[in-house]
């Protein structure tokens, strides 16, 4: 060490700076880590760990419904809301054991305080007001529900960070948003038992998805029970006896137990001191970095959601390991974020990677799009109206994979595996020259041989 009480001051104990301070410690640095919250981050307390359990139980809803097409008689099932909140905090608190022994296990100081940096080298701590010195300091605080103005009355909104424990289920539950996390509350919330409505200002849900898989997973909803009010927004909010009153813009009112608002996120910037060491925010509160996670600022390092660039968990570890790595044991690497494989974790589920078919089209000009829809073979027996969507975007020219997309059960698993092929090249040729795994409904992937729809100089061609 050179004059500093520590190698590195990691502000945040989520995913991206756990990791971070794991592997610098083992690299033979002495760390420190802050954490004001609860150790594990968003992810693990309030992210996708916890919704994922609670997508488990709400796809049961489902199961015991289709069981009775497959000679089951089950009758008398009920869900208890706060027992599913109970497990789930029994595991997150496990959880959170575990990320907080691994750290002690590798030898880092774990301080449980905000800390503010009040310098290039010096972190201020707020349990004691200690100001410690270090070499380096990584800030990885993650992000935060955006509270941002929708309308007038959102104080009286729940966001994600409350929905997870609420004392009891919601009847009637009003979802502001068409994101990830609107359609998978209310993909889960629906089956649990609530009777949701989503209200969101595009014509269809997921912005930025393939038009394919957003009306899919439209279908879905709407199938599920789920009331879709698109191309508006709440105007007004007021508590009455009766329930929570919303006025839309379209001149609508309705009442609901429960409003949550699930507007995105923003980087969690706030009162965090990089003024003082010279890192100006973006407009929306980002940490500008470079390719190796630096700051304008030497000796300042940012991760993860705090950096706002794609906001995964996987990105945010795989960001604080490659730094710990090239600031303390040598490492040269960068991080790739091409080709990012990610899921929706809505029922029916997406998992995607690579390119969408607009967005591909732009990039590219002659493409060949390979699309199937077709039910499931559980659910000719089940009887339950459901589809599977897989969509295969290719360069006509060179036959590269440019994209995949799949809507229906276990997406998200077939999309990690996909993304391996894709990470390696992967050509048509090479999907169609792989044998299919019968019966799966990820064989469609590699059985795709005539396009749907061929594109030249960007336009559609007849095929
Ligand atoms: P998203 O960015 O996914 O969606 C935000 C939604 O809010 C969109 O429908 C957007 O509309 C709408 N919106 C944004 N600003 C306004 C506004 N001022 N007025 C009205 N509507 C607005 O955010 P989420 O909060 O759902 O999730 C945040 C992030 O967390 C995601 O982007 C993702 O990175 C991450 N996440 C990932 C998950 C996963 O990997 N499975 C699960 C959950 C979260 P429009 O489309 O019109 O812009």
């Amino acid at each position: 060490m050179t004059g500093f009480d520590v190698d590195f001051f990691v502000i945040g104990a989520g995913s991206g700076g756990t990791r971070a301070a794991r592997i610098a410690a083992g690299h033979g640095a002495k760390v420190m880590v802050a954490e004001e919250f609860r150790i594990g981050g968003t992810c693990v307390i309030r992210g996708c760990v916890p919704k994922k359990l609670m997508v488990y139980a709400s796809r049961f809803a489902d199961d015991f419904e289709d069981a009775a097409g497959f000679g089951w008689n089950i009758s008398g099932a009920s869900f208890d809301w706060p027992r599913l909140v109970a497990a789930k905090e029994a595991e997150v608190t496990r959880l959170s054991g575990i990320y907080r022994t691994n750290l002690m296990n590798a030898g880092v100081e774990i301080v449980e305080s905000r800390a503010v940096i009040v310098g290039p080298h010096q972190v201020r701590l707020a349990s004691d007001d200690r100001v410690v010195s270090a070499r380096h300091i990584l800030v990885a605080t993650g992000s935060t529900p955006d509270l941002g103005r929708v309308c007038e009355g959102l104080d009286l909104t729940i966001t994600s960070n409350e929905i997870f424990d609420l004392p009891t289920l919601p009847q009637r539950l009003l979802i502001i948003g068409g994101g990830y996390i609107a359609v998978e509350f209310a993909s889960l919330m629906q089956r649990l038992g609530s009777k949701v409505t989503m209200v969101f200002r595009a014509d269809m849900v997921l912005r930025g998805f393939d038009s394919d898989m957003r009306l899919g997973l439209t279908e879905g909803l709407t199938a599920a029970g789920v009331a879709i009010l698109s191309g508006r927004l709440p105007r007004h909010m007021q508590r009455l006896p009766e329930g929570i009153a919303v006025s839309f813009t379209d001149g609508s009112e309705a009442h609901f137990d429960q409003v949550l608002l699930a507007t995105g996120r923003r980087p969690q910037t706030d009162r965090l001191g990089l003024e003082t060491c010279g890192v100006t925010l973006e407009p929306n509160g980002r940490i500008p970095v470079d390719a190796h996670a630096a700051t304008s600022c030497a000796s300042v390092h940012a991760v993860g959601d705090v950096t706002n660039r794609l906001n995964l968990t996987p990105v945010a570890i795989r960001e604080g390991h490659v730094l710990a790595d090239r600031l303390f044991g040598g490492g040269t690497a960068k991080v790739d974020h091409h080709l990012v494989p990610s899921a929706v974790f809505s029922t029916p589920e997406i998992g995607t990677v690579g390119l969408n078919e607009d967005a591909a089209l732009a990039a590219h000009g002659d493409l060949d799009v390979f699309v199937s829809a077709f039910r499931p073979l559980k659910a000719t027996v089940s009887g339950r109206a459901e589809k599977v969507i897989m969509k295969l975007v290719a360069d006509a020219v060179t036959q590269r994979v440019l994209g995949v997309h799949v809507l229906g059960a276990d997406a998200g698993e077939m999309a990690q595996l996909v993304a391996i092929a894709m990470k390696m090249g992967a050509r048509k040729s090479d999907f169609d020259a792989t044998m299919a795994l019968h019966p799966t409904a990820a064989e469609e992937l590699v059985t795709m041989h005539h396009p749907t729809r061929r594109y030249r100089q960007g336009r559609i061609a007849t095929p």
